[in-house]
């Protein structure tokens, strides 16, 4: 399986090899990391073929490609197999057909050693999982590190030359919208060149499933989730940050019966999320128009390729502006315009 994250001069790959847990004594409340990596064991010897098997359905002449070691933490495992596999990768990228490495670890993994390790071994992006930075929050979610930790990791990573991607969590244990933008602003402070954001689904096996069994915890709603992620959503947005991901991934055989317990798990949360994004945005241009709408048409333009988005999902943001506004009719023209932008026009006629 091969994931593209975004679309430069060269199409950007990402070769994910999974790595369940493997020396992790931590237990975050939300983390079946087994269920999350889909997968019970981990077998190096497979590593290879795994990478080999990806390569082959890749353009690679025309594609960037790396090699992500996601699904556990990375800087955290046994050291000699964290080097094997880290050797492995740096096969593909001496025959030319992967360009280099990226990590996903815990910000109490990384020091200097782990740092000259992954210079080393062409390790350019380093996602940090920083899921709050409020220690009220990580204490809850039994994180087993403080926001301290997060901010010296994200200077060293940052300092050292890497790209820092932040990983962070919506709908933690008592957290609340307020910590979530502040954690959101913190990732953009540091310097990082993307962000992943993850509304929180309770697991099977996970300690959080219990924590809703004696309510002492909630998962919010999928309403809820978008109405907070897509706030988080606007804070990389104004800040230029790349979102590289949000929710999780369908593909990845991540939530199954056996494996969703509850919580905002939707197909497709990230398009209800822009959604809402682009509401916000035509609600807030209408209103500073001091004009009257009625049986008025309204031209929205959009950046192209997004009108459904604009829409909203059944085109209840088409539905919501008319009722708002008494709008006669809404009319779409797609421009070269950035995504999340848009403009407003108000036609004199029906
Ligand atoms: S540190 Fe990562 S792998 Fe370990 S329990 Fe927490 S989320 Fe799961």
């Amino acid at each position: 399986m091969v994931f593209t994250v975004k679309t430069s001069t060269k199409k950007h790959i990402n070769i994910p090899i999974f790595i369940p847990h493997l020396g992790c004594p931590n237990m975050c409340v939300f983390c079946n990391q087994r269920t999350i990596s889909g997968r019970q064991e981990f077998d190096i010897s497979t590593v290879e073929k795994e990478i080999e098997t990806a390569l082959a359905t890749i353009d690679t002449e025309h594609s960037y490609v790396e090699i992500a070691f996601f699904g556990g933490s990375f800087t955290g495992i046994d050291r000699s197999l964290m080097v094997d596999l880290l050797k492995i990768a740096n096969r593909f990228i001496n025959d030319g057909r992967v360009h280099s490495v990226r990590c996903s670890t815990r910000p109490d993994y990384i020091d200097e050693e782990i740092l000259s390790i992954l210079e080393k071994y062409c390790v350019k992006t380093i996602e940090l999982g920083i899921q709050s930075t409020s220690d009220g929050v990580l204490l809850a979610s039994k994180r087993g590190h403080t926001s301290l930790d997060t901010e010296k990791a994200c200077r060293m990573i940052v300092d050292s030359g890497f790209n820092l991607v932040g990983q962070m969590m919506v709908g933690l244990p008592s957290a609340t919208l307020d910590d979530e933008l502040k954690t959101a602003e913190f990732i953009c402070k540091m310097g990082a060149t993307g962000a992943r954001v993850y509304p929180t689904v309770v697991f099977n096996d996970s300690e959080l499933k219990y924590m809703c069994e004696n309510r002492a915890y909630s998962p919010l709603t999928v309403e809820e989730a978008v109405d907070r992620t897509k706030e988080v959503m606007k804070v990389f947005i104004l800040h230029g940050v790349d979102i590289i991901r949000v929710g999780l991934c369908s593909s990845d055989n991540l939530v199954s019966d056996d494996t969703y317990y509850a919580g905002p798990n939707h197909v497709a949360i990230r398009e209800l999320c822009e959604g809402e994004i682009y509401f916000d945005s035509i609600i807030s241009a209408l209103d500073n128009k001091n004009v009257d709408f009625n049986k008025k048409t309204l031209l929205i333009r959009v950046p192209r390729g997004e009108v459904s988005k604009v829409c909203g999902h059944n085109k209840r943001n088409k539905t919501k502006i008319k009722e708002k506004y008494g709008i006669s009719r809404i009319a779409f023209e797609e421009c070269d315009m950035p995504k999340y932008h848009i403009s407003v026009d108000i036609l004199d006629k029906e």
